[in-house]
């Protein structure tokens, strides 16, 4: 194993002692555990809340009392959200930020998605983030969400992952019968509109037209109170319909579908919850909308960070809003997202001597970016030294490394929209393989790793 940590060469395992495996053990059966709960933003940031108020984390509000040690939460639109710990420096003195996101790929419904063809009922969908498209055929899928009713009233959709549940699927194209497909391109060989669940076989006696739709429509009113209009107000996600569980016969690793970024997001949620007190205040922040480059009022392209800063300000009585720039600009952040781990499968794509490799530690990226770092936020080396110094003294297991060959592709993370505040910020995260598929993978050792090292910045 290569790698370029602060001890390269080394698997983050052999520099685990037994107490610290089994550690990581113990954290990564609670993140599976996560992950089968936490299929969509929603499920995650409900998650993320209910584990805060078990820990004492109260709601943040104008007139909550901010004093050292006091814990709040905050939430938008039950898709984004953050938890703070306030420290024992005054807040003008800033933040120790880190920063995950909780959506992930997957295929949305689109607001007319059912039709039928021959018998069969289908759902069209639009696939939401990066995603290569053949992964999704041939899968169990669940369908996870809600649907809004014009009177206001939610209804919850979770069909898929129940014990005896049934599950959706999108066909895919028998071989014997796919000379043509298989000449396409693999970008060519299954397109967005090809990616319809099916839903229903069985026609409704004595209906004329459509029949098997409209025994589907029949089932949707009857079990959740939904028309066909609802649709439109709707977050409905497809997601595939098995469980996270241990990967290799040793059960190093885990896999599962949307640990980009729900790993980041568990090991950060972990190190706030760890935490008794701080010295600066602590903010653990879960994004939404990161896949879609965080626009929209849930993403961090959003006036979220501004708003809960002037917001807790305002509780402690600081009214003055160019102190909540200042603050902001005096902080310092971890963009807690995975980085794409080398593949023994794809060697031609990684830069061996500057790639992440699954088990060697968390990885620090200085840049993300693409193509000569276009986009990229690059981090100041006086705080990437900053950022060494507090995982060496803390024993976390660290490896630094980009994302691919140079002219091969790239990615962005959260990292530019927190940088526009003039706070410092790096990329730390856990390296993945398989990543946007319907199951990626991460090793244990490199999720704990990523939890030591999220709380040891927050306690700096
Ligand atoms: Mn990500
Ligand atoms: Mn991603």
């Amino acid at each position: 194993m290569a790698g370029n940590g602060s001890d390269a060469g080394r698997s983050a395992w052999e520099r685990m002692d037994e107490g610290e495996r089994q550690a990581a053990f113990g954290l990564a059966a609670r993140y599976v555990d996560f992950l089968n709960i936490a299929k969509t933003e929603r499920e995650a940031t409900e998650a993320i809340i209910e584990a805060a108020r078990e820990r004492g984390y109260v709601e943040l509000r104008r007139d909550s009392t901010v004093v050292a040690g006091a814990r709040f939460f905050a939430q938008r639109k039950g898709k984004l959200s953050a938890l703070l710990m306030v420290g024992k420096e005054p807040l003008e003195k800033g933040f120790n930020i880190v920063a995950a996101h909780v959506d992930a790929p997957r295929l949305d419904l689109k607001p007319r998605p059912l039709y039928e063809s021959e018998g069969l009922a289908l759902l069209r969908t639009h696939y939401y983030g990066g995603i290569k498209k053949y992964q999704w055929t041939a899968l169990p899928m669940s369908l996870r969400g809600v649907v809004i009713k014009k009177d206001g009233s939610c209804i919850r959709v979770t069909v898929g992952d129940g014990p005896g549940d049934p599950v959706l699927t999108i066909s895919d194209l028998l071989p014997h019968l796919a000379r043509e497909q298989m000449e396409k391109k693999m970008s060519d060989g299954v397109t967005g509109e090809g990616l319809n669940l099916l839903v229903g076989n069985i026609p409704l006696a004595g209906a004329t037209k459509d029949p098997v739709r409209t025994a589907v429509l029949g089932l949707l009113r009857d079990r959740y109170g939904i028309g066909e209009d609802d649709f439109c107000s709707a977050e409905l996600e497809a997601v595939p319909a098995f469980p996270a569980v241990d990967v290799g016969l040793d059960r190093s690793m885990v896999g599962g579908y949307g640990q980009d970024d729900r790993v980041s997001a568990f090991a950060c949620l972990e190190a706030i919850l760890s935490l008794e007190e701080t010295r600066r205040t602590a903010i653990a922040v879960f994004a939404d909308k990161e896949e879609i480059g965080s626009a929209g009022n849930t993403g961090l392209r959003s006036y979220f960070l501004d708003n809960l800063v002037a917001q807790l300000f305002a509780a402690a009585g600081i009214t003055d809003y160019f102190e909540v720039r200042a603050a902001l600009e005096a902080s310092r952040a971890l963009s807690a997202d995975v980085s794409a781990a080398f593949d023994p499968l794809y060697e031609n794509v990684f830069e061996k001597m500057n790639t992440s490799y699954l088990g060697a530690g968390v990885v620090l990226t200085k840049y993300t970016g693409s193509r000569g770092k276009y986009d990229a936020s690059d981090a100041n080396p006086e705080f990437v030294a900053h950022v060494r110094r507090i995982l060496d003294d803390n024993g976390v297991v660290w490896q630094a490394g980009e994302l691919g060959k140079v002219d091969e592709g790239g990615g962005g993370t959260v990292a530019q929209y927190l940088a526009r505040y003039g706070m410092d910020v790096l990329d730390c995260g856990v390296p993945l393989l398989s990543m946007h598929s319907p199951f990626e993978v991460v090793s244990k050792a490199d999720l704990f790793m990523a939890f030591k090292a999220y709380r040891s910045f927050l306690l700096d």
